[in-house]
This record gives C-alpha cells, sequence and structure tokens, in this order.
C-alpha cells in the first residue's frame, strides 16, 4: 500500500526526522489560506499523488507570493499530472500539499528497503539526490552507498556514519545525518514498510538536515497491525477493478496485453501468464480466484476482466483439488451467461471431477472451447484473439 508525501511526513516527524512544516490542501482557498498561516515569504505547492517524478512533470512549484501560491495552486490543483510513474494517461490532481520553501545546499538521496538478495534490511544513501535514484544505479553505482542491517543488532553508529560520510555530508551536519539514519531505520521498521524513501534529503544553508520528500511502499501483508497507516489509504489512487477484486477477494492486477486469465493459485496464474507470453500473446491481467471460488466469485471476476476494453479472449485454467472441477464448471457457465460474454472463452480444467465439469460446459451451449493441457489452451486462445 502506498501513501501521499505528506502523509508520510507526518510518520516521519513522528519518528523525529525533520521536515519542513506544511498543511494538505484541497482547494486553492485552503492552499492560500495554509499559506498566510505558515507565514513567510516562500512556499511551495506540491501535487499529492502516488507517483514519483512529480517535480519534472511540472507539479512542484515556488511561490514568492500569495498570489503566486493561488496561480500556482489553481494550476495544480485538478490538472491531469503525467510523471514517468503514472504512465501516459496521467494522474489526476486532487490534493496539495504548502510547504515553507527550504534553503536547499545539497540534495542528497535516503532510503530503508527490503533487499531481496541478502534477505535483509538495506539502508542505500546516495549524494545523487532529487533524481531518479534507477538512473544513479544505472549510469554511476559507485554513487550509491549500501549498509545491511543485523535485526538483532539494528542500524548501528558505525553504519549510519559509513552512509553520511560516503555521500559526503560535511562534517558539521553529519551528526544529523546519522540521527536521521537511525531514525528512518526505526519508522521503517515500525511502520511494517518495505520502502521509506527520503529523495532529496536536504543540506540546508544552515547546516540542518531534512526531509523534502517521503514515499513509502507498506507491506499489505501487516496492514492489520497498522490501522494508522490504513487510515491513509487513497482509494482515488489505485485502480478501481483491483479495489472492486479485492472486495471480492479476488487477487487481480491490470496489466497491458489481451487475454483476460481466469486461474487458481498464484502459482497456476503466474504460469499461466508466463504460457500465454511463450505462445506469443500478452495477458490483460493476473487474477487468481483463490480456493473457495463460487458462482459469485466467478461472476464477478468475469465483469471485472471484461470491463478492460483490450480483453480480445478469455483462458479459464483451473486445477481442481479441495475446489471441484463442476463446481468451477457451474460458476463459469453462469458467469458467462450473466454477461452475455463475447469473446472467446477457452477452459482448461484438471483434477477433482474433471470429467463432470467437461460435461457441463459442453452442455451448456455455449461457444467454449475445451482444452486438455497448458499448450493446448495458450494455443487455442492465441489463435482466438488474432
Ligand atoms: P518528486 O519530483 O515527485 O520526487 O518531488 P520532490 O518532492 O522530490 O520535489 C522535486 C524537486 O523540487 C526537489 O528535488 C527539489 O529540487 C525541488 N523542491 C522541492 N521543495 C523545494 C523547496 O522548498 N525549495 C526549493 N528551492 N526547491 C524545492
Ligand atoms: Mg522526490
Amino acid at each position: 500500500m502506498k501513501i501521499h508525501e505528506y502523509q508520510g511526513k507526518e510518520i516521519l516527524r513522528k519518528f523525529g526526522v525533520a521536515t519542513p512544516r506544511g498543511t494538505a490542501c484541497f482547494s486553492v482557498d485552503d492552499a492560500v489560506k495554509a499559506a498566510q498561516e505558515l507565514g513567510g515569504n516562500v512556499w511551495v505547492v506540491k501535487a499529492q499523488i502516488h507517483a514519483g517524478g512529480r517535480g519534472k512533470g511540472g507539479g512542484v512549484k515556488l511561490a514568492r507570493s500569495l498570489d503566486e501560491v493561488r496561480a500556482r495552486a489553481s494550476e495544480i490543483l485538478g490538472m491531469q499530472l503525467v510523471t514517468h510513474q503514472t504512465g501516459p494517461g496521467g494522474q489526476k490532481v486532487r490534493r496539495l500539499l504548502i510547504e515553507d520553501g527550504a534553503d536547499i545546499k545539497k540534495e542528497y538521496y535516503a532510503a530503508a528497503l527490503t533487499d531481496r538478495a541478502t534477505q535483509k534490511v538495506a539502508l542505500m544513501a546516495s549524494s545523487e539526490g532529487g533524481m531518479d535514484i534507477e538512473e544513479v544505479a544505472h549510469k554511476t553505482p559507485e554513487k550509491i552507498i549500501k549498509v545491511f542491517v543485523d535485526p538483532l543488532v539494528g542500524l548501528t553508529d558505525e553504519q549510519a556514519k559509513q552512509l553520511a560520510v560516503g555521500i559526503g555530508v560535511p562534517e558539521a551536519s553529519q551528526a544529523q545525518a546519522i540521527d536521521t539514519f537511525k531514525k528512518l531505520y526505526t519508522c521503517y521498521m515500525e511502520t511494517d514498510a518495505s520502502l521509506a524513501e527520503i529523495n532529496p534529503l536536504i543540506l540546508e544553508g544552515n547546516g540542518n538536515i531534512k526531509a523534502l520528500d517521503a514515499k513509502f511502499n507498506f507491506d499489505s501483508n501487516a496492514l492489520y497491525r497498522q490501522p494508522e497507516i490504513v487510515g491513509m489509504r487513497d482509494l482515488d489512487e489505485e485502480d478501481p477493478d483491483e479495489i472492486e477484486a479485492s472486495q471480492f477477494d479476488l487477487a487481480y492486477i491490470s496489466l497491458d496485453g489481451n487475454i483476460g486469465c481466469l486461474v487458481n493459485g498464484a502459482g497456476l496464474a503466474m504460469a499461466t501468464m508466463d504460457t500465454i507470453k511463450l505462445f506469443g500473446a500478452e495477458p490483460a491481467n493476473f487474477l487468481d480466484v483463490g480456493g473457495g471460488a463460487t458462482t459469485e466469485k466467478v461472476t464477478e471476476a468475469f465483469k471485472i476482466m471484461l470491463r478492460n476494453p483490450k480483453v480480445k479472449g478469455i483462458l479459464v485454467n483451473i486445477f481442481g483439488g479441495i475446489m471441484r472441477c463442476d463446481t468451477i464448471a457451474t460458476g463459469v457457465v453462469a458467469a458467462a451467461r450473466e454477461v452475455h460474454l463475447s469473446v472467446p472463452l477457452v477452459v482448461r480444467m484438471k483434477g477433482t471431477n474433471e470429467d463432470l465439469g467437461k460435461k457441463i460446459l459442453a452442455d451448456s451451449g455455449l461457444p467454449i472451447i475445451a482444452a486438455d493441457t497448458m499448450a493446448e489452451a495458450a494455443t487455442k486462445i492465441v489463435a482466438a484473439v488474432k
């Protein structure tokens, strides 16, 4: 799960990390009022969407008077902000963050993240802050300093110092940087984050270290014990089909291809997507209906898949273990009737009550294409959509 920058900064502040003062706003009038209340004479108007690269896309603007705050806020609020992370359609800006302008002397990068290769938490820092860290990793990997944390010990002073010195924080500000890294680590652990990123982490003209941006990803499996974080969820930022699917306990992820997939079990769903690719086409989605797929769930799954205008055919691939093939077949037939299925449908089922399931499909009178093996199923659906 993701949250907005202003929410990320609230969390950072709770753990003692310094950030600029700021207020989240939903209207232009509120933005002007927020700037007035913050005082000073430079403000930053920042689009709040769940995607990075807002600066380059025109979603982060300085304002030097209240009139400018009004002008920038009017431009940004409601705009369709396109960044390298939003896709070409962009994301509509519904919230703003109005902040004190910062006096930036140097921009660094800092993050705590789960490193899959070492199966440890890594603290990562770079002198090349403010920009795309993937690009830094690609072009100048030596400019990224990484340390791996022993969970029993936590991030040590030596490791935090290694990061601060490694990215070139001036000596007078090193203690603050070390303190920030340690707090970032604690914050990451206690919130069950999978990523806690500060880009840029800045050195101010007066030598202070501050978090100017905040990006968090949280481990969804831990949300049950993070009610405060769940409260920060913004459904406007999420794919409506994925939200609806989750309400029916379906694991659904939209993809770019044209073959809808309905599968039971995450592993089989992945294998099905691989097989479609192997046979020269692209899946339109990942969809795991789970172990207890009822007719209602299967119908809902069909509706969600078919709402995607790119879908030109559907492949159902079911392994009947505890779930019996006849139950799934009944569900598929009912769903196909209810949604007036108009695209080719290939069904492969194996396992318990397989023959009964196949008979239900054959007797339904629906133009369902049966397949026995994964290869046959993939070949048939790829041919049908071409
Ligand atoms: P992102 O582009 O979505 O990562 O948004 P950021 O919050 O990182 O902002 C992008 C860039 O805007 C930063 O790297 C800074 O260079 C600049 N920026 C953000 N806040 C301020 C500020 O208070 N003062 C100045 N001068 N620049 C800022
Ligand atoms: Mg940033």
